[in-house]
């Protein structure tokens, strides 16, 4: 199917974007990537009136380091997927996107769209609640930033304005002893999962766990952490309490039924996989 007719604005700066963001209110959509708005647009499941496409506008597209990691809105999937520095400082956001579509949708794809599309489904929005990332955004009233634990509200829904853009989004820097760990279960490689697991531990001196977050995603409306989960962990081997952290995982979650997958299988599934990623922690080392 073709798209509903819309207008086209293809703006060269932040203030012009957001400008004609606030006339059109919500008849307007941000244009990134393009890797989930337009097949919305071709089902006719999305109508915008007018696109802004902020491809052309300087200064969103990057990654830099800062202490942690900043990635601009506009850097590609790819280009996430190749970064030393993503590898080095941010291992388990590699791992993650090796799950992301194919190579035509990384090609394309964007990290700020894929955080401001907030598909419960993704990787990316579950990476960045257990990384405890922060979220700018930019409006003709100016930037903020937002945690990612306030970001994400429901099923593609977040805590932007409809005048708002997001501009970037940071990584902490990573500590010295961390461990980390990513897994997913999905029908075919490259699908949505239908379960996700990201899981970043602090380890004290003596390898026990000091600090925990664990998000998943595919389980609810949003990623969710498994607070439970993550507070039984503390002063044990992150594999000494895999057992009884994916127990506690699956009664914390309520996960919901669909067309891929009964609430019943996506709750053992998900702690399932929070046992195998806290039990792989360890052989995977620090974040460095
Ligand atoms: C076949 C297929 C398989 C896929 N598989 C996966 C997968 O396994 N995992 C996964 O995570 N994704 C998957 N995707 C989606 C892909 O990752 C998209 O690239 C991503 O969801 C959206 O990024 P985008 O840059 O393409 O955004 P767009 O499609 O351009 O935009 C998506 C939404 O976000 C808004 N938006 C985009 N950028 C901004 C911004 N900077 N500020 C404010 N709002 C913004 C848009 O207005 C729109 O509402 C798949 C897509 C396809 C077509």
């Amino acid at each position: 199917m073709k798209p509903a007719p819309f207008k086209y604005a293809s703006p060269e700066s932040l203030e012009e974007a957001t400008s004609l963001l606030q006339q059109h209110g919500d008849d307007a959509k941000v244009l990134a990537g393009g890797q989930s708005l337009i097949p919305l647009m071709n089902m006719r499941l999305a109508r915008p009136g007018v696109l802004v496409d902020i491809n052309h506008v300087a200064g969103l597209d990057g990654i830099s380091r800062n202490g942690g990691l900043t990635i601009g809105t506009n850097t590609r999937h790819v280009t996430v997927l190749r970064s030393p520095e993503v590898r080095a400082y941010a291992p388990i956001v590699n791992e993650a996107m090796r799950h992301v579509g194919h190579v035509g949708i990384r090609t394309r794809g964007t990290f700020g769209g894929a955080t401001a599309h907030a598909d419960p489904a993704a990787e990316i929005p579950a990476v960045l609640l257990a990384l405890d990332a922060q979220i700018t955004v930019q409006g003709p009233q100016g930037t903020r930033t937002i945690a990612a634990d306030d970001f994400f509200v429901s099923t593609f829904t977040t805590e932007l304005e409809d005048d708002e853009i997001v501009t970037a989004v940071q990584l902490p820097h990573p500590l010295d002893h961390a461990a980390w760990s990513f897994h997913e279960v999905s029908r075919r490689h490259g699908d949505f999962a239908l379960v996700g697991v990201a899981a970043v531990a602090e380890l004290d001196g003596s390898g026990n766990v000091s600090r925990a977050r664990i998000a998943l995603s595919g389980v609810a409306d949003t990623p969710v952490r498994v607070t439970q989960a993550e507070d039984s962990l503390v002063g044990r081997a992150p594999a000494d309490g895999a057992d009884e952290a994916g127990r506690l995982a699956e009664q914390q979650l309520d996960p919901p039924s669909d067309f891929h997958a009964t609430s019943t299988y996506r709750r053992e599934v998900a702690g399932a996989l929070v046992t195998r990623a806290l039990q792989d922690m360890d052989t995977k080392g620090g974040s460095r």
